[in-house]
């Protein structure tokens, strides 16, 4: 379904703003068909579920894999049975039922959406991308790295932040920058890996924060539903990954998140939705503390579009300009944008 090759942004605007010498925003928030990198992982997904002979596929969903399984799964002609918390925005939901698979909307969190999956996933003979075939869907996202090289034309960056929920794609996209050099299509990988992660549900950049090798599950509390995973199946992977780099972790609140999203919006005209407004915020704090030197590449991983969290920016913005339909009144507004006042 045309999966991958979304564009690499060199972010100039933002950059300015923040400092560094170059930065550059893999935007993932385009060109896939369900507007999220999870079109990666289920592409991959799906062909072996087929390859395997399944005729049903499902899996357990913060949102945006729901939508990527029911689109593709429609596409193969797979019967689809996607399993997300019932409290995710209304937008997500819908955004997979347009598509009719079988929606189950469980009574609980991510996690313990997750269990029942499992369990689920041993009575039925189903292929539950990244539960029971989750080996062939977290390789998928080692196409997201493999263009970021390409893009740069054939380098890997100097840092590399990416948000966290379970921790695959962050361990993926080193994956792929290792691939890169182990066949020779780069010389040498000195990228330092960055985990970004909301304050309301942080056990990656917690365990990193506090120097040890055990993640403490946490019940997740926050705007960015995405990334609610507070028990992170790769969690332990991503903290060797990113220790081997060299590189850290940051966290932030709903606020900072909100004020991110709209921050890449107005100086670069890229809408993500929360879980960007996550990594710009990361990104920013990790700047500030020196972790990320103004003198160096910065890559930004930005996965998911906007539209399908509008709620979390509701209140936050300014109003539009109400007229009446003529030129006075047009008139009179203006006067007052160009003095800075309020209509
Ligand atoms: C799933 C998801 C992630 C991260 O997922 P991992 O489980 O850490 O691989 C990041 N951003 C968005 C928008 C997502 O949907």
């Amino acid at each position: 379904m045309n999966s991958g090759f979304t564009p690499l942004i060199k972010a100039d605007n933002l950059a300015k703003i923040l400092g560094l010498k170059e930065l550059y925003i893999k935007d993932d928030t385009v060109a896939h068909p369900t507007l999220s990198f999870k079109d990666r992982v289920v592409a991959v997904a799906l062909t072996r579920a087929r390859e395997f002979g399944f005729d049903t596929v499902a899996c357990a969903s913060t949102g945006n894999l729901a939508h990527s399984v029911s689109a593709h799964g429609a596409k193969a002609g797979f019967k689809r049975f996607v399993f997300i918390p019932a409290s995710l925005e209304k937008s997500k939901i819908i955004a997979s039922l347009v598509y009719e698979p079988n929606v189950i909307a469980v009574e609980g969190n991510y996690d313990e959406v997750n269990r029942l999956c499992s369990e689920i996933a041993n009575r039925y003979r189903w292929a539950f991308v990244n539960i029971n075939i989750r080996p062939y869907y977290a390789e998928g996202s080692k196409t997201h790295g493999y263009e970021i090289i390409e893009q740069l034309g054939w380098r890997a960056p100097d840092n590399v932040v990416v948000p966290c929920a379970s921790g695959s794609l962050l361990t993926k996209i080193w994956k792929s920058f290792k691939e890169m050099k182990e066949i020779g299509l780069i010389k040498d990988v000195k990228a330092k890996a960055f985990a970004a992660q909301a304050t309301g549900c942080s056990p990656i950049v917690t365990a990193l924060k506090q120097g040890v090798d055990v993640i403490k599950p946490v019940k997740p509390d926050t705007v960015a539903k995405s990334l609610a995973i507070g028990n992170p199946a790769d969690g332990f992977y991503a903290l060797q990954v990113i220790r081997e780099s060299g590189g850290f972790g940051e966290d932030v609140s709903d606020e900072e998140i909100i004020d991110a999203m709209k921050l890449l919006a107005k100086t670069e005209g890229v809408f993500a939705e929360t879980a960007g407004g996550v990594t710009l915020a990361s990104t920013i704090k990790l700047i500030k503390s020196g972790h990320i030197a103004k003198d160096s590449l910065t890559v930004i991983c930005i996965t998911g579009n906007g539209l399908k969290t509008q709620e979390a920016l509701a209140g936050s913005m300014k109003e539009p300009y109400h007229i009446k339909p003529n030129i006075g009144a047009f008139e009179e507004a203006l006067k007052k944008i160009n003095s800075g006042g309020k209509l």
